[in-house]
């Protein structure tokens, strides 16, 4: 166990400058942290925050040197940092993270199957490699089935549901085409999905936030709602599996880990995130200690904030197509509901904008004034 601590006055650097650096910085800078932020879009959110912006590819290890002598600690705001640059930060500079979880976060089969090798449950799956593999995951898993890549996916990029024997060649020509490794998992029909941010410092303490109820819409996170609708004892399992992954796997920084929940009440563990989550975005106003805070707490060495809850809170996120209705509507929407919004410079369908996050006495009560803004279709 280390007693390194970073202090307050020391320079963090950021390796990407989305929203998730930006929040990190704008955490930071409240407890008196530099920020030096690598992105290769110049003035990207994270760097308009930050002390200074290193405008690089995140694969050039020429910017990753220079990030790493400015900085007194790095950490990244994503999981697929590039191997070489990853041990050039970790020799030239402090990465308390460390690369062995982006090692296994960067590939769903090593992932799955250290998550199994712990006790917790995932979704049963197999690895494809063949034609013939897909076919004997449909015998012996049954249909349908979720085929994706193992590395480089997110929002439902890279995936395919196979509801029909006739699918699995066009599945597995779609997928073998991007030439990475596949995986095939069971469909679970879930009734809910959940996450769990859990925070672990270098010290060893462990501290999780409040289970958030996540709803996708075309594949992207469009709510969370806190307290998730499930019962007390299904929360209490989803955060100690979360802290009990945090722990085994010696995590520094934040965990996201996402859950299906099934209606018979059985959890499993479908994919970890070491790094702040969009999940986790109701914390900022919400809780004692935003993710964003924990997570500078965590690398810092610092003693963990409290996670409990203030008020219950619904995030709604707000893609680019949605952006000038949120912005015309943010100026009558009472101080209950909180603006956030990225800085980003291009507005694109799609794209994560910012977010709000809706405080009320309930989640009843805060899901009514999401459906009043009548931005949004009724998601219940
Ligand atoms: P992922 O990239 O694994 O987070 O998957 C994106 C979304 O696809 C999830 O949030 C689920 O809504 C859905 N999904 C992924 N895997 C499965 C599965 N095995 N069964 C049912 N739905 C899934």
């Amino acid at each position: 166990m280390s007693k390194r601590v970073i202090k307050p006055g020391s320079t963090i650097g950021v390796l990407g400058g989305g929203q998730l650096g930006r929040m990190i910085a704008l955490a930071g800078r409240a407890m008196g942290y530099r920020f030096v932020t690598l992105d290769p879009t110049e003035d990207s959110p994270g760097g308009q925050v930050s002390d200074r912006q290193i405008v690089a590819d995140f694969d050039d290890e020429k910017g990753a040197l220079q990030l790493a002598e400015a900085s007194d600690v790095v950490t990244y705001e994503f999981e697929n940092v590039d191997a070489r640059v990853a041990e050039v930060l970790e020799t030239r500079s402090f990465v308390p993270q460390g690369s062995g979880l982006l090692r296994i976060t960067q590939n769903r089969i090593t992932e799955k199957t250290v998550i199994q090798s712990l006790g917790i449950p995932v979704v049963s799956f197999h690895v494809v490699e063949q034609l013939s593999d897909l076919q004997w995951a449909a015998e012996t898993l049954g249909l349908p089935l979720v085929m994706k890549t193992a590395t480089g996916g997110y929002d439902g990029k890279g995936q395919f549901v196979i509801r029909t024997d006739a699918q699995l060649r066009e599945a597995y020509d779609t997928l073998s085409a991007t030439g990475l490794q596949l995986i095939a998992e069971q469909f679970i029909p879930f009734e809910k999905e959940l996450s769990v941010i859990v925070a672990r410092n270098l010290a060893g303490e462990v501290a999780a936030f409040p289970a958030a109820e996540n709803i996708h819409v075309d594949n992207i996170l469009h709510q969370s709602i806190v307290p998730a609708r499930i019962h007390a004892d299904l929360q209490e399992e989803a955060v100690r599996m979360a802290k009990q992954i945090a722990a085994s796997l010696e995590v520094v920084g934040l965990l996201a880990v996402e859950f299906f929940l099934t209606a018979d009440g059985r959890l499993y563990v479908n994919e970890l995130a070491p790094r702040p989550h969009n999940s986790g975005h109701y914390t900022l106003d919400a809780c004692a200690t935003s993710q964003f805070e924990q997570h500078v707490r965590a690398v810092c060495n610092l003693p963990l904030g409290a996670t409990y809850l203030l008020t219950p809170v619904v995030m709604v996120n707000i893609l680019g197509e949605q952006l000038d209705q949120v912005v015309n509507a943010a100026a009558a929407l009472p101080g209950t509901v909180k603006l956030h919004l990225y800085g980003k410079k291009d507005t694109k369908p799609k794209r994560k904008m910012g977010h709000l996050n809706i405080l009320a006495d309930s989640v009843e009560n805060a899901l009514t004034i999401v459906n009043r803004l009548g931005i949004w279709k009724k998601a219940t």
